[in-house]
């Protein structure tokens, strides 16, 4: 089997239920967590040149990962997190937990991440998914990213040779593994960027599940509704198949009430999208990526 030469921390046999907000999946063959870029690299060159499936992780609240486990090794970027402040702005690596990043911004008066205050991902996936909350989004923010290409180049690609769109942006199409992130922001009141900040978490813990393991939006929002409105309307609020349950306090969230499986989320993943087409001829998405 292969094993990573790197300093960071490598598990065998490791569940991926401890890897991701929903609590499920099965066992992978091996966890990585690199400390760096340099490790980084090194993992996925290892993973790339003996041909060992990989797949790339931070906190794992954007993503449903299989029952049957991970033939391969899931690399974690979490512990890729350090950060320079210089100015209005500032970098970081991957892993860099987006809440502390709009906490700590907050502290020092910036502006601008307040809208990620309540979002539990790390600030590489942020980037490339494009992350947003209340009328804000990552891509406003970004200066410049430095990615390792499907090619296993790296580079650093300014903000206009980015296209970013609904949780999405060329970044994730072409397959960039951010590595480091630079945002700009701008002077603030601290006051009211930390009140700003708590009537947002308030807003969360008012309308959204947090109690229970979940995975945030389940489905992208049709261009001028919203998902949790079609799913109330269709009837499927507060069902459950087995442990998977659509939310009773956001529609658009599906929690695991104890046990759930991946088969669970994704059966009531697809029937809802059956239901709602044939009631209103709409295609939900997913906004998850299942794995
Ligand atoms: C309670 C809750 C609330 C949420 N609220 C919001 C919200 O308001 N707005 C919002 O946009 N999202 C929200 N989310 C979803 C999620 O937190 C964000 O999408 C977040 O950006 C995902 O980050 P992550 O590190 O958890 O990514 P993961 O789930 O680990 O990965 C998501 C995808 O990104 C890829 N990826 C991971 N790291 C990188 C990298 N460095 N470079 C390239 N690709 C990478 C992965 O392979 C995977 O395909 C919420 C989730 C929860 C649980």
């Amino acid at each position: 089997m292969y094993l990573p030469n790197i300093k960071g921390r490598i598990e065998k046999d490791y569940p991926l239920k401890k890897l991701n907000t929903w609590r499920i999946g099965g066992m992978t063959e091996l966890a990585v967590w690199p400390r760096d870029t340099e490790e980084l690299v090194s993992v996925i060159d290892g993973c790339r040149k003996n041909n060992i499936p990989f797949l790339l992780l931070g906190r794992g609240s954007n993503v449903l990962l299989p029952d049957h486990g991970f033939k391969g090794v899931v690399i974690v970027v979490t512990a890729m997190d350090s950060i320079r402040w210089h100015g209005e702005e500032v970098t970081a690596e991957a892993g860099y937990p987006l809440m502390r990043l709009a906490r700590e911004a907050g502290e020092s008066g910036l502006s601008g991440l307040e809208f990620a205050c309540g979002i539990p991902g790390t600030l590489g996936a942020a980037a490339a998914i494009n992350a947003g909350a209340y009328g804000g989004k990552i891509g406003d923010l970004v200066k410049k990213v430095s990615v390792l290409t499907a090619e296993g180049k790296i580079e650093i690609i300014p903000k206009n040779q980015i296209a970013f769109g609904y949780r999405s942006s060329s970044l994730l199409e072409k397959e960039c593994i951010v590595l480091e992130c630079t945002l700009s922001l701008h002077p603030g009141d601290q006051a009211v960027i930390q009140a700003q900040m708590q009537g947002l978490m308030a807003k969360r813990k008012e309308h959204q599940p947090l109690e229970y393991p979940n995975a945030g939006s389940v489905f992208r929002n049709p261009v001028g509704d919203s998902a949790g409105r079609l799913i109330e309307q269709a009837g499927w609020k507060g069902r459950r198949l087995g442990d998977a349950q659509v939310s009773e306090k956001h529609t658009n969230f599906i929690v695991n009430r104890g046990n759930a499986s991946s088969t669970d989320i994704l059966t009531l993943i697809q029937v809802i999208q059956t239901d709602v087409s044939e009631k209103f001829d709409i295609q939900l998405e997913t906004e998850i990526r299942v794995i």
